[in-house]
């Protein structure tokens, strides 16, 4: 079975779409964990951010978060990226992704 972050970016499977580059999709998580959570994927599958050794890649990765975060409105008042990556690192989909959580704050601790 294909790997479900690659049949989204493809548009095979459906998703809510928030803006999109060459090289990304950036979507909304289908399980919001803050008012404000989309996804950064890469179009090229990677499992997790140890295989991807493009940096151009993972430079353009930010400058899209921050750009969807202008774009939904939330870059002044403020945001949260994360990378999850294996296994205590909570990651559940091995397709490399951002997230970008934003529209509450989003003080506490990081785990
Ligand atoms: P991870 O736990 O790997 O860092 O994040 C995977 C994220 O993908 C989770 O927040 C989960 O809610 C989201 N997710 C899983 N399946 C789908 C899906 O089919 N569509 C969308 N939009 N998000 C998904
Ligand atoms: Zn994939």
């Amino acid at each position: 079975m294909e790997c479900i972050f690659c049949s989204i970016a493809s548009k095979k499977m459906k998703s809510t779409v928030v803006h999109e580059t060459e090289r990304f999709i950036v979507i909304s998580d289908i399980s919001p964990q803050a008012p404000n959570h989309l996804l950064v994927l890469p179009k090229e599958h990677f499992e997790t951010v140890l295989e991807c050794k493009d940096r151009d890649l993972l430079g353009e990765m930010l400058e899209v978060a921050a750009a969807a975060a202008k774009k939904i409105g939330v870059a002044e008042r403020g945001f949260r990226i994360i990378i999850n990556t294996n296994d205590e690192g909570g990651q559940t989909v091995f397709h490399l992704h951002l997230h970008l959580l934003a529209g509450r704050p989003l003080h506490g601790k990081m785990g």
